[in-house]
């Protein structure tokens, strides 16, 4: 598809914001929320269904959890990223291992890019965007707008 048009959608000043950590990386996530609960209390938070859980019982926050990653929670955070239901992404993924769910992995990566929603991949990257001014406030992300393209394919094939 050539010349995708590009809309602007919004980022409330309450993120949706997915929390997603690697067993190896689960550590490092619970310490930086727990650091960070008053902040992320703000918005609202959901994650893999283990991530999930132990953040709650770490920081007492809710976070709706969805399946656990390698049984598709990652598949199903992509999918909630492409209906605009999740707009900003906190990932500790594991650079050291291979992980069963490997290709569902890549494809939330995808997802999260193409709809260029914020992405932290890493705690320095965490730090640096919990700390925006963005974080509180509106800002517009620019993303292809698909259904104006298929609209427009579908008319010209008609013709
Ligand atoms: P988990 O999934 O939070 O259920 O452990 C994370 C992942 O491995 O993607």
């Amino acid at each position: 598809m050539n010349d995708i048009p590009i809309i602007p959608l919004p980022l409330g000043p309450e993120k949706h914001i997915a929390l997603i950590a690697h067993d190896t990386k689960k550590a490092d996530l619970l310490r930086w929320a727990y650091e960070n609960k008053e902040e992320l209390g703000r918005h609202a938070l959901c994650g893999t269904g283990t991530t999930a859980k132990l953040l709650t019982r770490k920081t007492g926050l809710p976070v709706r959890g969805y399946n656990s990653g390698p049984l598709g929670g990652d598949q199903q955070i992509g999918a909630r990223i492409a209906e605009g239901r999740i707009d900003f992404m906190i990932f500790f993924w594991d650079p050291l291992a291979a992980q069963p769910h490997d290709p569902d992995v890549k494809a939330l990566l995808r997802v999260a890019v193409l709809y260029n929603i914020p992405i932290a991949m890493n705690e320095a990257s965490a730090d640096f965007m919990l700390t925006s001014s963005y974080m509180d406030t509106d800002y517009e992300r620019l993303v292809p707008n698909y259904n104006q393209a298929i609209a427009d394919r579908f008319a010209e094939l008609k013709d």
